[in-house]
């Protein structure tokens, strides 16, 4: 795992941890929410990504990946969250709220983060092919860019790619449908 994140570090440090246990126990419990919706994407045959959009403790917007099911390439779990939350809200402005996503976001989303003005993405599992959170490029951090984000990851990043390795060794061992 790369270090990706600036304020990231989320392992036990004894210099950090009397200011942060508080915010641990929130966001590991949101982070919670999102693995369990990307349990949900595997069932479905998706490749298990799950997001929750909060904001001051609630849950606005919730989402697993569904790109085959839906036949929409746009369908990540971090869109469909915000999708949900921008319905709920009716507002296609989502700032003051945190994502959680079980999987360092792509561009795409990111770019829909950055335009829905999502203050705060925390994710959990880097993405070394895709990840725009700075395994590729770090969209939230990009200077040229007039919009950036809080990005933290790591969360809980073990759990996220044991769901990931599950699902694509299950894939593999799966027989070739008869033609
Ligand atoms: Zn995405």
């Amino acid at each position: 795992m790369n270090e990706l994140a600036p304020s990231g570090d989320r392992a036990p440090c004894a210099a950090t941890a009397p200011l942060l246990p508080e915010l641990q126990v929130i966001d590991r419990q949101f982070m919670l929410q999102a693995l369990a919706l990307a349990a949900k994407a595997a069932v479905q045959g998706e490749v298990p990504v799950g997001a929750v959009l909060v904001r001051d403790g609630q849950v606005i917007g919730a989402g697993w990946n569904a790109p085959i099911g839906g036949h929409d390439p746009c369908a990540h779990a971090e869109i469909q969250a915000l999708r949900e939350a921008a319905q709920a809200e009716q507002n296609y402005r989502l700032p003051g709220t945190t994502l959680y996503v079980t999987l360092e976001p792509c561009a795409m989303c990111a770019g829909a983060l950055l335009w829905a003005r999502v203050a705060r993405v925390v994710w959990g599992a880097a993405d070394p092919k895709s990840g725009a959170a700075g395994s590729v490029v770090n969209l939230f951090a990009e200077p040229r860019l007039n919009h950036h984000a809080v990005s933290e990851g790591g969360l809980l990043a073990e759990d996220s790619a044991a769901l990931l390795r599950g699902f694509f060794v299950a894939r593999r061992q799966k027989p070739e449908p008869a033609a």
